[in-house]
């Protein structure tokens, strides 16, 4: 299937992706395999959240099609194929097509949606989006094929940041829109408390209804209609629920090859996994060089893939992260947000009017700006200490 010194790629998500162009850009011949769950297209998962106020359907949000990126980036690409398991000690891959040896092998097999535990007949309806392909089912049952389709009852489990996302593009696209969340607000994790209120207010301001302090219990079908049961009592009617409670790191197959795993499979300043040969990028990965996290965000895959290009192309440099403020695509309330590290000493000062500053005495080490204020980006960004 391929010469022993192929790179193989498990993955055809951003980092996968962005691992070959990066790679291709130092080395254009040495043969790059890769195997993927998905189609292989190649598109912005960011752009999920935000799909339906811009009114493109999951057809257009591919930006590259998979065949061109293969043909482009000098790559044989199987799509629709699950690697099953992995022999580190033969160097080869076995998927349902066969065994194939690696030289040098990338895991980039990002994220899962978590699943709760729940009750009720209708548990199996309950969709996530986590790839094009989830989103493509989401659409289907949100829209039909009608453009003029009644505006649907969703429930979102999750007031995170992609639950609020969708929460923002569902709402300002007509749809009913509830949020429930165990927090007592939205972002609770990531924003300070007055800029956690103030985007709820601006959520409620579309439309947006919140249950915070419980959960979902059970979720039964009635008819057309699903009927909600929270863990507080409160029963309440949706056409259709939503997961947005997280992800979490993809290590199922890494650790079944004996790989080490921790909150991702860990991958050292060289992205280099504990076993020989063997590197992981992406959501699915546990970073050294952010002190064990994963990280899964654009930019830190952006900085990663580009630092195992050159590890692969025999040009190591230990990958350094810059500050890398995440954008939340909720346009009634935009944000930006700059968290410190975990366990940073310091408290949220509102330095003025939608700029908040995570402050460790005089020593500025996060940031948040909403509204206009986030065009002010790079000047918090250079006022930051990491
Ligand atoms: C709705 C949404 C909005 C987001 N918005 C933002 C944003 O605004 N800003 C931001 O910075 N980040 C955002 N993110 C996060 C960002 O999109 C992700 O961090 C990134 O896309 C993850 O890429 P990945 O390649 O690591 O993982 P994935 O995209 O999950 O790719 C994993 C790949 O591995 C494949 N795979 C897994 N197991 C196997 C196997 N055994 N065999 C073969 N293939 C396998 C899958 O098929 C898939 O191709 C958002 C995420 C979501 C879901």
């Amino acid at each position: 299937m391929s010469a022993p010194s192929s790179i193989v790629i498990i993955g055809s998500g951003l980092a996968g992706w962005t691992t070959v162009r990066e790679f291709r850009k130092l080395d254009k011949t040495t043969p790059i395999v890769m195997f993927t769950t998905d189609n292989g297209d190649f598109y912005a998962k960011p752009s999920l959240s935000n799909a339906l106020s811009d009114q493109r359907s999951p057809a257009q949000l591919v930006t590259t099609p998979a065949a061109k990126m293969a043909e482009t980036q000098n790559v044989t690409l199987h799509a629709h194929t699950p690697v099953r398991s992995i022999d580190t000690a033969a160097k080869t891959v076995t998927t349902d097509a066969g065994v194939t040896p690696y030289s040098r092998l990338v895991l980039a097999t990002g994220a899962q949606q978590i699943k709760l535990p729940l009750q009720g007949n209708a548990v199996a309806e309950v969709l996530s989006v986590n790839s094009l392909a989830d989103f493509a089912v989401f659409h289907e049952r949100l829209l039909g094929a009608a453009a003029d389709a009644p505006k649907k009852h969703v429930l979102i489990m999750g007031a995170g940041l992609i639950g609020c996302e969708f929460a923002n593009d569902l709402a300002a696209t007509g749809h009913t829109v509830r949020v429930v969340d165990l927090s007592p607000r939205p972002l609770a994790a990531l924003l300070p408390a007055d800029a956690s209120e103030q985007l709820q207010a601006a959520l409620s301001g579309l439309g947006v209804q919140w249950h915070f302090g419980t959960s979902v219990q059970s979720i039964d079908r009635e008819g057309a209609a699903l009927q909600v049961t929270l863990a507080n009592g409160d029963k309440v009617q949706a056409d259709l629920v939503l997961s947005a409670v997280g992800l979490r790191a993809d290590t199922a197959l890494a650790h079944a090859a004996g790989i080490t795993c921790e909150r991702g499979v860990l991958a050292d300043e060289l992205l280099q996994t504990n076993v020989v040969d063997v590197y992981s990028v992406g959501d699915g990965t546990a970073y050294a060089s952010a002190q064990g996290r994963t990280l899964p965000y654009v930019m830190p895959i952006m900085q990663a893939a580009r630092t195992l290009a050159g590890v692969l192309a025999g040009q190591p440099k230990p990958l350094v992260f810059p500050l890398m403020p995440v954008g939340i695509k909720t346009p009634i309330y935009p944000l930006v947000v700059a968290l410190p590290a975990p366990g940073t000493p310091g408290a949220w000062v509102l330095a003025e009017e939608g700029v908040w500053q995570f402050k460790d005495g005089e020593v500025q080490r996060g940031f948040v700006l909403s509204g206009a204020q986030t065009k002010r980006r790079a000047e918090q960004s250079q006022l930051t200490q990491a």
